[in-house]
């Protein structure tokens, strides 16, 4: 990591250094946003058989689904949205398809789960969670396009793809056995733009085989693109993940805590200022931390974090784009989002 100018005020602790997704949600949808998770019970390519059964090494046999695929989405909508309420009235809400690959099935099957999304009342938009391999880029691109009918006033004027890329390294991703390369996410993300969609990459930082600045190599990927989100991840090894066998074995060293801040720190500096970011640490589910001990306690992270770019006095995308002063964040939006 560079030195910071030396004409900023070091003393300037507590201040806003990266883009919130906060105000990335309230410019886009005019009030602050919350997501329910929801669970259309859709597969992935990846586990059931398509491209492999083994999955990526890092991911739990859960995939990050809620467990509530046997109920209908209205259903679900309709236990989550109370608790939402509960917290914040007067938040507006977004559907969230969270679990395994959320195109991995037929136009006609994708669209049907389109419709009775955009049917769920009061829903403000779509976040779907998918792979850059499961929207026939370069082959029609009918999964995109059953997606973009659907951004309409009476749709769902908000859809966001959250695409996992995870490291921009092929030697990396084929050790985590992901399937697919990173030029396969760009092509996908501009794709995706193309057809009016936003999209927001994830990154994992710790992957096996991964040096210490893959995470700046992978947002300085994600910087060419045109990618209105970031989220960033932690490498956790997970109950049942066959990552859990390598670390067990001694094969998957995990970075510590000052690590993975130090990589974050300086992924962020070279962050494109318009690319917010949704998400800084991995989120275990109750149960599923093996390892490490460290990434149960989130909150240590992120304060940790905020006192090393305090300390640094730096900020997102400090180093290439805004080196002179902290961005005003609600200034920063895409073009043509
Ligand atoms: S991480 Fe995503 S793409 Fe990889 S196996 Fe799990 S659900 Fe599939």
């Amino acid at each position: 990591m560079s030195t910071p100018p030396a004409h900023l005020d070091p003393t300037s602790a507590g201040l806003q250094r990266w883009h919130p997704a906060g105000v990335f949600f309230r410019a886009k949808l005019g009030a602050a946003v919350r997501k329910a998770a929801l669970d259309a019970g859709f597969s992935c390519p990846n586990r059931d058989g398509t491209l492999s059964r083994a999955g990526c090494s890092f991911c739990n046999p859960a995939g990050s689904g809620t467990g509530l695929a046997a109920l209908p989405l209205a259903g679900q909508w309709a236990l989550q949205v109370p608790r939402i309420r509960a917290r914040d009235p007067q938040a507006r809400i977004l559907a969230y398809l969270q679990a395994y690959s959320n195109t991995h099935a037929s136009p006609e099957r994708l669209r049907a789960v389109l419709e009775e999304t955009a049917a769920l009342p009061g829903v403000c938009g779509l976040c779907l969670g998918t792979r850059p391999d499961c929207l026939d880029v370069g082959s029609g691109e009918a999964r995109l396009d059953v997606l973009a009918s659907f951004v309409r006033p009476d749709g769902l004027p908000f859809m966001q793809l959250d695409l996992g890329l995870q490291s921009a390294d092929d030697a990396v991703l084929a050790r985590a056995n992901r399937g697919h390369g990173a030029r396969v996410f760009a092509e996908a993300a501009q794709a995706a733009a193309a057809h009016g969609l936003l999209v927001c990459a994830h990154l994992v930082h710790g992957l096996p085989g991964a040096g210490p600045h893959d995470l700046t190599r992978s947002v300085e990927f994600l910087n060419a693109l045109p990618v209105s989100g970031v989220k960033f991840h932690n490498l956790l090894v997970c109950r049942g993940a066959p990552l859990a066998r390598e670390w067990q074995e001694g094969r998957a060293p995990l970075p510590e805590l000052e690590d993975y801040v130090a990589a974050l720190t300086e992924a962020l500096e070279r962050l494109r200022p318009d690319i917010c970011v949704e998400r800084l640490f991995a989120d275990p589910a109750p149960g599923e931390l093996v390892a490490p001990a460290w990434a149960a306690d989130k909150a240590a992270g992120l304060r940790l974090l905020r006192r090393e770019l305090d300390h640094r006095n730096t900020w997102q995308g400090r180093l290439d784009f805004c080196p002179e002063r902290l961005p005003d964040w609600a200034g920063y939006h895409l073009p043509n989002t």
